[in-house]
């Protein structure tokens, strides 16, 4: 395939193989998203307004793309500076942390012609167990960040506000401790508790 030409060796400077370890070392097994996600992170990277800024990170989906964002860019979710909104959208975005200004990362249908095991995958055509990972995967290298278009984008102001708490205080139901700012009792004591 002429695309195999076009193969890119590094994604943000880690070599593909190494990458493709720490899937399966972070993700748990070997997933095609997060190796998408991958080239999708490393195309944003290269669209990232010029200068040194401190940049965060989003997702549009809770599948795959958190994994590529949190093995390649210094965003996590624990440190604050990946945030997931679950939108149901394959797209990412990085943009400067103070001023919103960004770039945003999707995958475009049109171009998924060309790649018909990258887009029976995307579209769940088939079932899991029909899939070839092997050929899915030599199409995803293939393609890297052909099949993906980027965006500029500034993010709502609501969403660079720094979630800052206004002091924690002790449930009078569970007698423990919990963000002030949620009211008169804790979450989980308000009925939002996950456990049976
Ligand atoms: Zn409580």
């Amino acid at each position: 395939m002429d695309n195999l030409r076009l193969r890119k060796e590094r994604i943000c400077s880690v070599p593909v193989e190494e990458f493709v370890r720490r899937i399966k070392d972070f993700h748990g097994a070997f997933a095609p998203g997060v190796m998408l996600g991958g080239y999708m992170v490393d195309l944003a990277y290269q669209h990232l307004p010029p200068g040194d800024i401190l940049f965060d990170a989003l997702s549009e989906t809770r599948s795959c793309l958190p994994d590529a964002i949190q093995l390649l860019t210094p965003c996590t979710i624990g440190n604050g500076w990946l945030r997931v909104l679950d939108l149901g959208k394959f797209a990412l975005s990085l943009y400067d942390k103070h001023r919103g200004d960004g770039v945003r990362v999707l995958i475009d249908p049109a171009k998924l012609g060309l790649f018909p095991e990258i887009k029976t995958w995307f579209f769940k055509l088939k079932p899991k167990q029909g899939q070839d990972l092997d050929v899915l995967l030599e199409e995803i290298h293939a393609a890297a960040s052909q099949i993906c278009g980027t965006m500029p984008v500034k993010l709502k102001p609501e969403f660079l506000t720094p979630r800052h708490r206004a002091g924690f205080r002790i449930c009078p139901v569970c007698r423990k401790s919990y963000p002030a700012a949620d009211g008169d009792r804790c979450r989980p004591c308000g009925g939002e508790a996950p456990y049976l």
